[in-house]
């Protein structure tokens, strides 16, 4: 489930399909070109007007920020927004390579990538067929003759629309709620049927709940959406108008019950198993047996429901709000859906809204880049493998599994070493470190496409099987042992995770590239760089959310209750220095809700440095010795640090972003970590009182 899986980078609310668009004058990317170039550290660009120690994100990226502005149809531009625009013009020139084979000389992989491709590159059949293809659906939604069929209508919007499986948080498309497999909380061995929270269009309940002025507009931007949608799909002006105020009414009254997001970071919240009577007793109104039929889930004595409340909500909606108004909302779920597959005219819509309003881009990225974004979801192993092969040497994967485990020796030596924990404490911390299986790169078995049917004639076909195929593959996880050796990112991914019921942390091989790892520079550039993100995963572990499960991934407390107490005071620390207003997005800064990233970034950095330390004395080198730059180690490594850090981000997605996303803000990443270590004072010489050298310094790992 989602919210025990923990990222490196941001992740997009929407799905980066929502904002990656057509465009109707396509930016086609020439195969001829090479993929565009990769940022590589470079100590020179930093602004030598400014000091270090006054704000070392400034110093460190004014020149990167001023370079590199938010392209037209970006939301934000990072570095790891150039690496995923060059990981993607490598998965371009694959399906190039592949399309432009003889059909009888292509494997059956090969044949399934070429034939998606065409499909979704092809505009004209796209707009032949897309709203044809839903048609049945819409109609079956009309035809409803009572309440009772809605289980069987969202089962059926479930298994065709991507994601009711795995809800981001909260869920957005899943209609009404989102269903799928996952461990036992207390016996990650077993895992079973999960129902979760979701059924809201927009990307979370605060963007319902809260009444200021900027967040009205949203919502009155919303309704209209939802009209134009209804009526893109043949309703009446009035009616599409009518259905819109009680789509909004319904997904409102579903904000209201659902649990925020900074409850669902307690797993204790969501700890909640029931047997299938009990699910049923929630609501009673909602027919959970057709649906469970409908999905063809396998049978469960045991059921996760992670907010029974808004399960008990659902109840009240569904006896209170007449069928007009479930159809309404039905349909809105089935084309909020499958949009941003559809034609230009719904691609458009979706874009108005999705794109331009909820995260502020100015454009729409080109025909190609979408497709192979839409590809990379539905058939990413296969082309993860041509990925890999073009992108990622064996020689890259040792290199990265050995810092690896560097840092892992790093973590272990500073359990020792912390003197805020018990004997017992740190024993149980050690066994839970040892039992972590790190995976570098790309899964060791490939995904099998077989059963999955793709054809070259109609492209929302393709996505709503794509979707049926993987829910498929989801549920059938349920009642067998868990598998620690799945991936739930593709290798061309740029971001890293931990999940706390696998005891896994996972780099796939796409931000295994420059600026991140770099195999043209020295080690204190990899550490600080690749380094700090390993650690940051390698903390998640120990966060204040990772810290609440065992080696095994089992909820279960292992802390003494006064090391349990110590740990909670460091983390209130790090907790207050995070909660910040954010002028320029009129919004907070949420402490509670980046408690776990703020933990990871400044453990992260320190295992790091400490493995660095290491690896530079092995070599009969030091952390202060100059190299041919002028520069020590301990300052590249900083500087590297910040590097990956550099960003622009669009004011609609930064208010967003502190709403919704665990992650802080970049210039937090970089300063607030810098200025609680001395070791950084003492890398650009800077004293007290500066600000990059804070009174009340916060330290845990
Ligand atoms: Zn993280």
């Amino acid at each position: 489930m989602r919210s025990l899986v923990v990222c490196f980078a941001w992740v997009c609310l929407f799905c980066s399909e929502s904002l990656a668009q057509t465009t109707t004058a396509p930016r086609e990317h020439n195969s001829e070109q090479p993929p565009p170039a990769l940022d590589h550290f470079d100590a020179s660009k930093v602004a030598t007007s400014i000091d270090p120690c006054t704000d070392f994100y400034e110093y460190s990226c004014h020149r990167w920020v001023q370079d590199n502005p938010v392209p037209p149809d970006e939301i934000f531009w990072g570095a790891s927004g150039k690496l995923q625009l060059w990981n993607e013009a490598v998965l371009h020139q694959t399906v190039l390579a592949i399309a432009a084979k003889q059909v009888a000389e292509r494997t059956p992989v090969e044949q399934k990538v070429g034939d998606y491709w065409a499909a979704c590159m092809d505009e004209k059949q796209r707009k032949q067929t897309a709203l044809e293809t839903l048609r049945p659906g819409l109609e079956r939604i009309d035809h409803m003759r009572s309440k009772a069929e809605i289980a069987e209508i969202v089962a059926d919007l479930h298994l065709s629309i991507y994601g009711a499986w795995n809800p981001s948080d909260p869920a957005t498309y899943a209609a009404l709620f989102g269903f799928g497999a996952q461990p036992d909380f207390h016996d990650t061995a077993n895992v079973i049927p999960q129902f979760d929270q979701g059924g809201m269009g927009l990307p979370g309940r605060d963007f319902y709940l809260k009444t200021d002025a900027e967040s009205l507009a949203i919502l009155t931007k919303y309704k209209a959406h939802v009209a134009r949608m209804l009526e893109l799909s043949g309703e009446p002006v009035a009616r599409a108008q009518s259905a819109a105020e009680a789509v909004l009414n319904l997904e409102t009254a579903m904000a209201k019950s659902a649990m925020d997001v900074v409850k669902r970071r307690d797993p204790k919240n969501l700890d909640n198993e029931m047997g299938l009577a009990e699910v049923e007793k929630l609501a009673p109104n909602f027919d959970f047996a057709r649906y469970l039929e409908g999905v063809n889930a396998p049978p469960s004595g045991k059921f996760i429901v992670t907010s029974p409340e808004f399960f008990r909500s659902l109840e009240r909606l569904i006896q209170d709000e007449s069928l007009a108004h479930w159809k309404s909302y039905l349909k809105w779920q089935l084309l909020a859906g499958s949009a941003s597959q559809m034609s230009d005219d719904f691609v458009q819509e979706d874009f108005e809204f999705v794109g331009k309003t909820l995260f502020g881009a100015k454009a729409m990225l080109p025909l190609w880049r979408r497709c192979v974004q839409a590809e990379d979801r539905d058939l990413g192993q296969a082309l993860g493998q041509a990925y890999v092969a073009r992108a990622f040497p064996a020689a890259n994967k040792e290199r990265v599994k050995q810092i690896v485990q560097n840092l892992e020796a790093a973590l272990g030596s500073d359990i020792d070493a912390s003197d805020w924990m018990s004997p017992e404490t740190k024993k149980q911390a050690h066994l839970k470190l040892a039992m972590q299986v790190d995976k570098i790169g790309y899964p060791d078995h490939w995904r099998d496409y077989s059963a999955l049917e793709i054809r070259p004639d109609n492209h929302l076909e393709n996505v709503r099987r794509a979707a049926a195929f993987e829910f498929h593959r989801q549920l059938q996880k349920i009642g067998k042992p868990l598998d620690r050796s799945e991936w739930t990112m593709t290798p061309p991914t740029v971001n890293a995770y931990e999940d706390a019921q696998t005891n896994t942390i996972n780099f796939p091989a796409g931000i295994l590239e420059p600026p991140f790892y770099d195999p043209t520079q020295d080690d204190s550039v990899n550490y600080g760089a690749v380094g700090a993100v390993i650690g940051h995963e390698t903390i998640h572990g120990f966060d204040d959310q990772g810290r609440k499960f065992d080696g095994s991934g089992n909820l279960r407390d292992w802390w003494t209750s006064t090391d349990a107490q110590a740990y909670d005071q460091r983390g209130d620390c790090i907790r207050e220095e995070y909660t910040e207003f954010v002028p320029e997005a009129g919004v907070q800064q949420d402490g509670r809700l980046t408690q776990g990233e703020n933990t990871a970034d400044n453990g992260g950095i320190y295992l790091a440095l400490f493995a660095l330390e290491a690896d530079l004395q092995a070599k009969g080198e030091a952390l202060d010795s100059k190299g041919q730059d002028g520069l020590t180690a301990r300052q590249r490594f900083f500087l590297a640090y910040a590097g990956i850090s550099c960003s622009n981000v669009r004011p609609e997605m930064m208010r967003t972003l502190l709403l919704m996303d665990p992650h802080p803000l970049d210039k937090y990443r970089v300063n607030n970590v810098v200025s609680n270590m001395p070791e950084f004072a003492q890398a650009f010489s800077c004293h007290k009182g500066q600000p990059m050298v804070r009174k009340n310094a916060c330290r845990l790992w």
